[in-house]
């Protein structure tokens, strides 16, 4: 059997999920009419202390709808260059919303607060107005680095004083809150919009969660109907996200340290040039030039260890909860045999 370590987002529901998922009560949610997906919704919105929330298809879609919803055409959104709304989301933003972006090189994928303000562009008609900042928590490019919350109120202080919304991809939110053991609600007092992803670490096989205000999940609906993510009896769906929520947190603590593990065998290797701090369920290395992440993963592969390139000499491992202690200790010797 392979040992699948290309992304978190390959699991398939457990048993239990499963069966929560076949027991769900259903109806039409473009009616509201889906009891699981209400229940979901609500649940998501309370967790974050924040009025409302809508169940969408996938993290694309909450993002592009958040900048969507935020933002008018000719604005600008502040990022730093390995965003996934940037990198990952098919230009969305410039196709669904009209909008530039404004890359900064944070450290690992994180930006501050003195970065940003220096990037806030004046208002002239020559340039567009900065109008969104988007944080990414866990940040998947940056090796899955994160963000505190100390880290973060100096950049919601600004957002506040100069005007602009705040947007938090969350979509590994959870890998990083087990490792800091801040609260979702502290979380949602910083953010104008959150979005998480329950087909990532916590295993549901689709969906994504948007939180917000009231008015801003309203109009939210009315993008999520016309980019075609208005879905009917999805309630089986959201019934695998609320097992998910309820039975997944916790354990995203192993994911974490078995990525650590990774990371550490990976230190002492000939063949590797660096390996990007391990700080959640995401490990990223460079190799040594001349060796390629194509040939090296073909190595892994002959060995029953499936992972995916991050670059021409840079390959990524995921850790999930289809990851045993014994398939860790297997890709490590495997990376002693591979990388030296
Ligand atoms: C996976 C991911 C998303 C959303 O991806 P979908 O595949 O569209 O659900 C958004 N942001 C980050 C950081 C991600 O890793």
């Amino acid at each position: 059997m392979k040992i699948n370590l290309v992304s978190d987002t390959v699991t398939r529901p457990t048993p239990e999920m499963l069966q929560a998922m076949f027991s769900a009560e259903v109806g039409d949610d473009v009616f509201k009419s889906d009891p699981t997906i209400n229940t979901l919704e609500a649940k998501a919105a309370l967790l974050f202390n924040k009025p409302a929330a809508i169940f969408c298809p996938s993290g694309t879609m909450t993002n592009q709808i958040a900048i969507k919803v935020h933002t008018q055409p000719l604005d600008e959104v502040i990022c730093d260059h390995y965003s996934h709304v940037y990198q990952y989301e098919t230009g969305g933003y410039a196709f669904n919303s009209g909008v530039a972006m404004n890359l900064l090189q944070g450290t690992n994928g994180k930006i501050v607060a003195d970065q940003i303000e220096a990037a806030i562009k004046p208002l002239y008609d020559w340039l567009p107005v900065s109008k969104l900042v988007v944080l990414e928590n866990t940040c998947n490019k940056g090796g899955g680095s994160y963000y505190t919350l100390d880290e973060i109120l100096p950049i919601r202080n600004l957002c506040q004083k100069r005007g602009l919304k705040l947007h938090l991809d969350g979509a590994r939110l959870f890998n990083a809150l087990i490792e800091t053991g801040e609260t979702t609600q502290a979380v949602g007092a910083h953010f104008d919009s959150i979005s998480i992803c329950l087909s990532k670490g916590l295993g549901a096989p689709v969906g994504s969660l948007l939180i917000g205000e009231t008015e801003f999940i309203r109009q939210a609906r009315r993008f999520r109907k016309v980019m075609g993510g208005g879905m009917r009896q999805a309630g089986y769906l959201a019934a695998a996200g609320i097992y998910a929520l309820d039975h997944h947190v916790k354990r995203l603590k192993t994911d974490n340290d078995h990525a650590k593990l990774i990371g550490e065998t990976l230190e002492s290797c000939a063949l590797v040039e660096q390996v990007r701090p391990v700080k959640s369920n995401i490990v990223i290395f460079d190799l040594k030039v001349p060796h390629t992440a194509e040939t090296i993963l073909t190595k892994f592969e002959t060995r029953g260890i499936l992972a995916s390139a991050f670059g021409p000499h840079t390959i990524r491992f995921v850790t999930h909860l289809e990851v045993t202690p014994a398939m860790i200790e297997k890709t490590q010797t495997v990376i002693g045999e591979v990388l030296g």
